[in-house]
C-alpha cells in the first residue's frame, strides 16, 4: 500500500455519522467495530449534516468526518456528455460513496457537494436491485467509481466485493472502475473478469505535484497498472484531464514516452484522453472556495454550460498529443472527448 492509499486506512475519520434506518444494516455494524475509537453521532438523516450551510470544503478535507447513510429515491444515472462513454451509448453511472478521499484540485465533486465529507451507503443489495430492473440484459456501460475513487476506499468499506459475484453473473454489463489507487492487493486477491475494466488515471508528476493532493506517485501507480495487467485485468489507461500550462506542457512527450516504456502498450484495452473540463455551476462554485487557487483563476471558454479551453488549442495540443500516442496505440484504440 502506497503512503497515500494510507489515508483509506484507519483512523482517518474525526467522526462517524450514522443515521438511524443505517444501524441495522452489516456494514454499519463492521464499520463501527473497525472504528471503535472513533465518535459516533447518529442522526436522522444523512443531508442534515452534508448538506449543512457554511461548511468549509478544503478545511474539511482535512479532517474528514464519514457518514453511514441509506439511499433512496434514484440509484442510477445516465453517463452525462462531459464524460466519456467509450462508445457504449447505454451509459450510466451510480455512486456508491460520495466524495473521495484524494483532493484533486479539479475534482469537480467540489462544486457538486456542499461538503467534504464522505458519504457511505449501507443499502447495497438496493443497488443490485435497481440495476437488474435499469440495465441488465441491456448491454449497458457502469462507471461504478463514480463521485469517488473505490478501489481507495476499499480498505475501509469493500463494496466491490459486495457486487463482484452480482457482475460476474450479468456480462452484459460492462463495468468500469476508475482509480487513481495503488492498492496492489486488490489485483491479487481478486479474480479478473471479462465485464470489468480497471481504468487508471495517469498523469505527469508534474500535474500530480501540482494539483493532486494525496494520489499515488506515477511510479507507484505505473506498478498497480502492471500489477492489474500481470493479474488478467483489463486495462484502460485514461490521460484525463489534460492541462494547458505553460508550466506543464513540456511534460506530456516525455510522460507518454516513459509510459509506454514502462507498460506493454500492446497490454491495455485502450485509452481515454480528454482536457480539463466542468460544469459552468460548479466551476462557479469552486472558484470561490478556491480562491487561490490559479487553475480556477485562468481564462476559459464557455460552451453549453461546460467551461474548459479554447476549441482550437484543444485541436491543436491533441493533435500534437496523438502524434506521439500514435507511436504506440492504434487510433481505433484511443477514445477522445
Ligand atoms: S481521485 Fe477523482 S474523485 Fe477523487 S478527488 Fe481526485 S478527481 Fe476527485
Amino acid at each position: 500500500m502506497s503512503k497515500s492509499d494510507k489515508r483509506s486506512n484507519n483512523s482517518m475519520f474525526t467522526t462517524i455519522y450514522v443515521e438511524e434506518k443505517a444501524l441495522e444494516y452489516p456494514i454499519t455494524r463492521q464499520l463501527l467495530q473497525k472504528y471503535a475509537d472513533c465518535p459516533v453521532v447518529t442522526i436522522r438523516h444523512y443531508k442534515d449534516v452534508f448538506n449543512r450551510p457554511k461548511q468549509h470544503f478544503a478545511l474539511q478535507k482535512q479532517n474528514q468526518s464519514l457518514i453511514l447513510a441509506v439511499k433512496e429515491g434514484q440509484f442510477l444515472y445516465k453517463g452525462p456528455e462531459v464524460c466519456q462513454n467509450f462508445g457504449h451509448p447505454n451509459f450510466y453511472y451510480t455512486s456508491f460513496v460520495l466524495n473521495c478521499v484524494f483532493d484533486c484540485e479539479y475534482c469537480y465533486l467540489q462544486g457538486m457537494y456542499p461538503s467534504a465529507n464522505m458519504v457511505a451507503f449501507v443499502n447495497v443489495e438496493d443497488f443490485k436491485k435497481s440495476m437488474e430492473e435499469v440495465l441488465v440484459e441491456k448491454q449497458a456501460f457502469l462507471a461504478a467509481s463514480y463521485d469517488t475513487d473505490l478501489i481507495a476506499f476499499h480498505n475501509i468499506v469493500p463494496y466491490v466485493d459486495y457486487f463482484y459475484d452480482f457482475f460476474r453473473e450479468n456480462p452484459d454489463l460492462l463495468v468500469e472502475i476508475r482509480t487513481k489507487s495503488t492498492n496492489q492487493s486488490f489485483y491479487r486477491n481478486h479474480e479478473p473478469l471479462e465485464n470489468i475494466i480497471i481504468a487508471f488515471t495517469l498523469t505527469p508528476a508534474e500535474v500530480i505535484e501540482k494539483y493532486e493532493r494525496h494520489t499515488p506517485s506515477l511510479e507507484a501507480r505505473i506498478k498497480a497498472v502492471n500489477t492489474a495487467i500481470s493479474q488478467g485485468f483489463k486495462v484502460r489507461i485514461c490521460f484525463d484531464p489534460i492541462f494547458i500550462d505553460p508550466e506543464i506542457d513540456h511534460a506530456y512527450e516525455p510522460f507518454y514516452r516513459y509510459i509506454f516504456t514502462r507498460i506493454d502498450p500492446g497490454s491495455i484495452l485502450d485509452v481515454g484522453y480528454g482536457f480539463f473540463r466542468m460544469s459552468e455551476d460548479f466551476f462557479k462554485r469552486i472558484e470561490k472556495i478556491r480562491s487561490s487557487s490559479l487553475l480556477y483563476a485562468e481564462d476559459y471558454c464557455k460552451d453549453n454550460g461546460v467551461i474548459s479551453y479554447p476549441s482550437h488549442v484543444m485541436e491543436k495540443i491533441q493533435k500534437e498529443h496523438m502524434s506521439i500516442l500514435y507511436d504506440y496505440i492504434g487510433k481505433e484504440k484511443i477514445f477522445t472527448l
